[in-house]
This record gives structure tokens, C-alpha cells and sequence, in this order.
């Protein structure tokens, strides 16, 4: 096939390869947009953030009407019809894909199917069914993602012992799922398979849920998630597991040392993070540098140490983020054109969606006290919010964690309703150097949950209202 000349060649089309693809083709680039597999969006459209939270508002909902509307006074007769949800899922997904189609020819972007390849500077090689196509391009962007990490002694078979992309297809509920890792994936599939019937066990080689976030908090999650009958062994980690007949036995073992203890499951879900994925891009023969846990290391404008090429998204450090990995599309594309784009990694919020959802922007608590900073801590339980009082909401509050001295909002830790949408005043507020007053003394409707939010700044002054 005759080669092409294009200005950008990106590399796999998740939230931060079309997003790039998008700002690029804004700013006049010829852009051409590699991606492996038949439909566009990567991880996050077909495997992750969108089929999860489709599941997990599905299944949000099945345990409404099955333990939340006789307190509204609604009687209801409920019964799970699975292929149905599973195709409602499909169907979100299929048709936020096809958007982004439309969006690629919206802003005539070309949308190249097959593997691709660094084949040398300024050169894509896309491998597809036998036939390969060279790309030529002034600039490589690399959004190849990433892959779910497996854990040593325990073999993914698809089946009973499955990663995220296969525990959100399983073809029943399983009777008893085991999960192993306590962050957000294992938590939000969890909590999925758990309201749809299955006793759900939780592995955590740490002490706690969601490491890495504020700890408070994460008790109240912890509470919360125990209290609709997760359950949850932390201080241990899975050793081994093998399946026999239907049932899958894993070896369970202390994390300071000691025996393993057999737990037995239908399914066991590893849910233990993921691993940036560079296979076959052939960045050692191109020279691109990764660092010890395969990322590729890029400077502050995400260029590689090879002139031409760049990379963002999960394929580098950070959070393994959508947003995060959009945020860097945009800001990369316009370095590339000579502007300043930016992404404030201060303030990148982090949710898990389950009920309640956990959502954090900034410092910890724990981060803000170990360096050195004297903070001031405001909270208000959901417990004293009219709105959520309305809904039925009870767990969870608002934590902001603000300097003692300028009273600036370092960070904030919502557990209640709707934590993923309250939490974004607080990243606009953090973005826009706010202190804990000006959020206090911003208006809030009444009665909403935000008016929690207001409340939990007023309480770094010590004056909520309603508390
Ligand atoms: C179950 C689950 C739930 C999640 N939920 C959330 C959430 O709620 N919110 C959130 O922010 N994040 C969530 N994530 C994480 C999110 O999906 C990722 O952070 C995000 O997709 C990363 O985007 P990316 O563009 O860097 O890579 P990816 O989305 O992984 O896309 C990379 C693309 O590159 C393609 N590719 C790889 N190599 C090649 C090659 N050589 N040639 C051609 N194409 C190639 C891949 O096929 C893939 O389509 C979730 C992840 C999972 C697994």
C-alpha cells in the first residue's frame, strides 16, 4: 500500500490517543489515528470506566428496587434478567464508540486499524491480517495504555479466574466471587456482582481499602461496603490458586509470612492494578528509554528521549486515569505547536464508584501533615444534608483539608451520593487557588448534597451551620 504523509501518527485510540487525535486535527495537523482493535476508545470505552459504571448503575439500581424503595414506600416484586443488563452495557458502549467515529470524521482525522509500529524516525509500520501500511509523519504520539497485571502462581484462564474485562461479561451471578486488590476496580466489580447476589470476599495485602487515599475516609467507605455484606481479609495476599471442576481454591496467605489458608469461589477476580502496555511498538530498537516498571519516561512536555516521538497517557507514570490521560492528549498536541498547554497535576481527582462513591482531589490529610504543613480539617456528615436526608442517603461526609495559615484547600475527600459530581467544585476551587472561605461563602442551592460541601468548609472555620 502507497505510504502517507501525515503531521501526527498516534498510536492507539484510548481517551488519550483520540482526544490528542481531536486537539491535533483543532490546530490544522493531518492527523492519522493507529488503534488494534476494530473500535475506537481503548480500555476506558470498551473495557473500563464506561461498561463498569453502565454495570454499576444497572446494578445500582436492582438493589434499589430490591432493599431501597420500601423506605419510599414503594412495594415492588424484582428479578434480575442478566443478558438483558449485559446487552444494555454493550449497547452504551457501542454507541459511545461509534461517537468517537463520527468525531474522526467530523474533524477528518484518519482512523488506521492494525498493530503499529515504530519502524523508524518519523515512520509507522501498521501490521493487519498479513498486509502492512508505512506511515510517514513529522510526529509519533504513543497512547498505547495498559493491561491488567496478573499475579504470580495465579493464571488468568477467562473463565473462573479472570481479569476486569472478564468480570464484566461473566455469564451469571457467580454464588461466590472472590476479589483480590481493594482499589478502585476491585471494589467498583465488587460491589457490581455483590447486588446482583453474589457473596463477594475481598483480599487486601494492605491494612486498609483504596491505598493511597485519605484514610478516614476510607473507614466510612469500608463501613459502609461491610454494612451491604461485602466482606473483606486485609494483611494477606493470594499465593496460588487452581481450579478443580467448578471451583476455584486459593491459597491465601499472611503478608508478614505464615501458612496459607484455602478460600474456595466460583470466580476469582484479580484486581491487583495494571501494567503500562508497550509490546510490540518496538521502542528498544527505536531507542525510546522506559524506567524500571516499563513506563516510557517523557520530560514535562511528554517528548521521549527520542526526538519526533512523544507519549502520554497510561503508558507513562501518574495515575492511571482517563481524564488524566485526556488532559495530557490536549496539552501535549499544543506543546507540539508551539503553545503552553498545561495539565495541573495538583489537581486531578481520583473516584470510586461505588455506593457511596469515594471521590479525592489533592493532598491527604496524612500527605498535607508529613510535609511539614499545618492543616486545618472541616467535615460534615451527609447525615445532617436535607437533600441526602431527602434521598435516603445517609453514610459518608465531606472532608477539606485546607493550610491552617492562608486557609488555601489542599485537598478534600467526599464518601457520600454522588461524591464523583460534588467532587469537582473542590477540584475548580483547588485549580483557582481557593481558600476554605471562599467555598463557604459561595451560594449553594437549598436543598442539594453540594450544600455538604459548603458545610465541610465552613467546619474548617469550626462554624458549619448544621452540625
Ligand atoms: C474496569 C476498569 C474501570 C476503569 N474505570 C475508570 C474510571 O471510572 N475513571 C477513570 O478515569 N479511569 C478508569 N479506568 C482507567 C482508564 O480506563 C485508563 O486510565 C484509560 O483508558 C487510559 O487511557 P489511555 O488512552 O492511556 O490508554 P487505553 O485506554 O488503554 O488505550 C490504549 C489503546 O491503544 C491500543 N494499542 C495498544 N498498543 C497498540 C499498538 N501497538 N497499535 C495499535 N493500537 C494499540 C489499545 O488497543 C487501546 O485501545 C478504568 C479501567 C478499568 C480496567
Amino acid at each position: 500500500m502507497a505510504g502517507a504523509s501525515f503531521d501526527l501518527v498516534v498510536i492507539g485510540s484510548g481517551p488519550g490517543g483520540y482526544v490528542a487525535a481531536i486537539r491535533a486535527a483543532q490546530l490544522g495537523m493531518k492527523v492519522a489515528c493507529v488503534e488494534r482493535y476494530p473500535t475506537l476508545g481503548g480500555t476506558c470505552l470498551n473495557v473500563g470506566c464506561i461498561p463498569s459504571k453502565a454495570l454499576l448503575d444497572s446494578s445500582e439500581h436492582f438493589d434499589l428496587a430490591r432493599h431501597g424503595f420500601a423506605q419510599h414506600g414503594i412495594r415492588a416484586t424484582v428479578e434480575l434478567d442478566l443478558p438483558a443488563m449485559m446487552k444494555r452495557k454493550d449497547g452504551v458502549v457501542r454507541d459511545l464508540t461509534r461517537g468517537i467515529e463520527g468525531l474522526f470524521r467530523k474533524h477528518g482525522i484518519e482512523r488506521v486499524t492494525g498493530t503499529g509500529s515504530i519502524a523508524g524516525p518519523g515512520a509507522v509500520a501498521v501490521a493487519n491480517g498479513g498486509e502492512t501500511r508505512t506511515l510517514e509523519t513529522s510526529r509519533i504520539l504513543i497512547a498505547t495504555g495498559s493491561k491488567p497485571t496478573a499475579l504470580p502462581g495465579v493464571a488468568f484462564d477467562g473463565r473462573r479466574i479472570v481479569h476486569s474485562t472478564d468480570a464484566l461479561a461473566l455469564p451469571e451471578v457467580p454464588k461466590r466471587l472472590v476479589v483480590v486488590g481493594a482499589g478502585a476496580i476491585g471494589l467498583e466489580l465488587g460491589s457490581v456482582w455483590r447486588r446482583l447476589g453474589s457473596e463477594v470476599l475481598v483480599l487486601e495485602y494492605l491494612d486498609r481499602i483504596t491505598p493511597g487515599m485519605d484514610a478516614g475516609s476510607a473507614k466510612l467507605l469500608h463501613r459502609a461496603l461491610e454494612r451491604q455484606g461485602m466482606k473483606f481479609r486485609f494483611g494477606v495476599s493470594a499465593r496460588g490458586a487452581r481450579v478443580e471442576g467448578d471451583v476455584v481454591h486459593v491459597d491465601v496467605a499472611p503478608a508478614a509470612g505464615g501458612d496459607a489458608t484455602v478460600e474456595t469461589c466460583d470466580v476469582l477476580l484479580v484486581a491487583v492494578g495494571r501494567r503500562p502496555f508497550t509490546e510490540g511498538l518496538g521502542l528498544e530498537a527505536a531507542g525510546v528509554r522506559t524506567d524500571a516498571r516499563g513506563r516510557i519516561d517523557v520530560d514535562d512536555h511528554w517528548r521521549t528521549n527520542v526526538t519526533g516521538i512523544w507519549a502520554i497517557g497510561d503508558v507513562i507514570s501518574g495515575p492511571m486515569l482517563a481524564h488524566k490521560a485526556e488532559e495530557e492528549g490536549v496539552a501535549c498536541v499544543e506543546r507540539m505547536n508551539g503553545m503552553a498547554g498545561h495539565v495541573a497535576y495538583g489537581s486531578i481527582p481520583n473516584v470510586v464508584y461505588t455506593w457511596p462513591e469515594f471521590a479525592s482531589v489533592g493532598l491527604t490529610e496524612e500527605d498535607a501533615r508529613a510535609a511539614g504543613r499545618e492543616v486545618a480539617v472541616g467535615t460534615f456528615p451527609f447525615l445532617a444534608n436535607g437533600r441526602a436526608k431527602a434521598m435516603g442517603e445517609k453514610d459518608g461526609q465531606v472532608k477539606i483539608v485546607a493550610d491552617a495559615t492562608t486557609d488555601r484547600i489542599l485537598g478534600a475527600h467526599i464518601v457520600g451520593p454522588r461524591a464523583s459530581d460534588l467532587v469537582a467544585e473542590l477540584v475548580l476551587a483547588i485549580e483557582l487557588g481557593a481558600s476554605a472561605e471562599d467555598v463557604a461563602r459561595t451560594v449553594h442551592a437549598h436543598p442539594t448534597l453540594p450544600e455538604a460541601v459548603k458545610e465541610a468548609a465552613l467546619a474548617v472555620a469550626r462554624r458549619a451551620l448544621h452540625a
